[in-house]
């Protein structure tokens, strides 16, 4: 018989809050853009995707997912592919920024 107790416990309280999801249900196409889509047509998609975030409640747990997940496509947590990579462009500036010695 299988020795279950070295297996890692659930993991569900690290996905549940997706149940509360403001986007559960909705068309995923809206968030993730197709391969040819550019300029007014994605900024547009881009913009609706982000109303349905701006009143979620959820966003907070989605964006932080998103960037320890490093999501490179779509719209989480009300924030585009560019500008989550903005973000963590920035918090790895900060860090090592951190790390350098004093001057
Ligand atoms: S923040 Fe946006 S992408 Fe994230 S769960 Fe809510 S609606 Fe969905």
């Amino acid at each position: 018989m299988t020795d279950v107790s070295r297996l890692p416990g659930a993991f569900h309280h690290r996905w549940d809050w997706q149940l509360s999801a403001a986007c559960r249900g909705a068309d995923s196409s809206l968030f993730f853009h197709p391969p040819d889509e550019r300029g007014d047509a994605r900024t547009e998609r881009e913009e609706k995707a982000k109303r349905v975030c701006f009143r979620c409640p959820v966003r907070q747990a989605c964006l932080r997912h998103s960037l320890e997940a490093r999501e490179q496509f779509g719209v989480w947590g009300g924030l585009g592919e560019e500008e989550r990579r903005a973000l963590i462009a920035a918090a790895r500036r900060e860090r090592s920024a951190a790390c350098r010695p004093a001057a």
